[in-house]
C-alpha cells in the first residue's frame, strides 16, 4: 500500500464542480487539507464545507487562476489557514466549443488564458511552498482532445490541452532539483457539468465509442492524480497518464467489434 499522505496540504483549481470536486473530495478521503478554488464563490464553499461533513478538512477560495492576482490570492488563502503547499492540482478548464471560422481571437486567448497560461500562473504562484519539503507534488488535468485526438469545434481547447504537456516537460526538469514532480493525467470523457452541458447527442455518441462502453467517472481521474501525489510516485516526473476506457486505442470502427 502507499504511504499516507494524511496532513498534507492539496491545491485544487476547479474545484467547485466536475472533475475538480472529484479529486478535492478523493484527496480529503486520504487525510490531505485542502483548498476548493473557483471562481464561483458560493460553489467553492459548499464543497468545502460538504468535505467538513464528512470529516475533512476544506476552504473555499474565490479565485480566478488566469490572473496573476487570482493565483496569489490561492496560495497566500493556503499558506494562512493551512501554512504548506505540498500538492497543487492545476485541474480548472473551459472547454467552449467555436469552429475556426467561427472562432474570434478572444474565444481563442480565453481559452489559452485559462487552461495554459493558468497552468502556468497556478505552477508559479505554489512554486516556493512546494519547495519546501523537497517531496512537492504537482497534477495537471490535461485531455486526450489535443495531445492524442481531435475534434472539430476545439482546436483552441486541444492546443491548449497539448500546450500544458509541453509546458510540463520542461517543467519536470527545472523543478526535479527542488525533489518536486510533475506529471499529468489525461482524461477521455467524463461525466462532469460541463460534459452534460455538451449535450445528449453528444454524451451518447461519446459513449457509444470507448471499448469498456461508458463514460468516465471523476473518481477515475481523481484516484490518478492521487497516485502521482504519492510519496511512491516520487521517481516519475514529466509523465502523463492516459485515463479513458481505451477511447484512443481503435484504429477503426472494425477494431471495435
Ligand atoms: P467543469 O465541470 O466545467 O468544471 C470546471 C471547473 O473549473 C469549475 O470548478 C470552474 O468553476 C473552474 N474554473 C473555470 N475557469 C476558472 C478560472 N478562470 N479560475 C478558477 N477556476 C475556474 O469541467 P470538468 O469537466 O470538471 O473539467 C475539469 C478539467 O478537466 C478541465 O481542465 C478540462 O479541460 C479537463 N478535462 C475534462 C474532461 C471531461 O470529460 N469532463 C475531459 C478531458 C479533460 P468557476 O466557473 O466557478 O470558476
Amino acid at each position: 500500500m502507499f504511504a499516507s499522505l494524511a496532513g498534507r496540504t492539496v491545491i485544487v483549481t476547479g474545484a467547485s464542480k466536475g472533475i475538480g470536486r472529484g479529486i478535492a473530495k478523493r484527496f480529503a478521503e486520504v487525510g490531505c487539507k485542502v483548498v476548493v478554488v473557483a471562481r464561483s464563490h458560493d460553489a467553492a464553499k459548499m464543497v468545502a464545507e460538504d468535505i467538513a461533513v464528512a470529516g475533512g478538512r476544506a476552504i473555499g477560495v474565490t479565485a480566478d487562476i488566469s490572473t496573476e492576482a487570482g493565483v496569489h490570492a490561492m496560495a497566500e488563502a493556503a499558506m494562512l489557514h493551512f501554512g504548506a503547499i505540498d500538492i497543487l492540482c492545476a485541474n480548472a478548464g473551459i472547454f467552449t466549443s467555436a469552429r475556426i471560422a467561427d472562432m474570434t481571437a478572444a474565444d481563442f486567448d480565453e481559452t489559452m488564458g485559462i487552461n495554459l497560461r493558468g497552468t502556468f500562473l497556478s505552477v508559479k504562484a505554489c512554486l516556493p511552498a512546494l519547495g519546501v519539503s523537497g517531496r512537492g507534488r504537482i497534477v495537471l488535468t490535461s485531455s486526450i482532445t489535443g495531445p492524442v485526438t481531435g475534434m472539430s469545434g476545439w482546436s483552441h481547447y486541444g492546443a491548449s490541452k497539448a500546450g500544458q504537456l509541453g509546458f510540463l516537460r520542461s517543467a519536470a526538469l527545472e523543478l526535479a532539483p527542488a525533489g518536486i514532480t510533475i506529471n499529468a493525467v489525461m482524461p477521455g470523457n467524463i461525466v462532469t457539468e460541463g460534459l452534460l452541458a455538451l449535450g445528449p447527442d453528444y454524451l451518447t455518441a461519446m459513449a457509444a465509442s470507448i471499448p469498456v462502453k461508458r463514460l468516465g467517472s471523476v473518481e477515475d481521474i481523481a484516484n490518478a492524480a492521487l497516485f502521482f501525489a504519492t510519496e511512491e510516485a516520487g521517481f516519475v516526473t514529466g509523465q502523463t497518464l492516459i485515463v479513458d476506457g481505451g477511447q484512443v486505442l481503435p484504429e477503426s470502427l472494425a477494431a471495435m467489434e
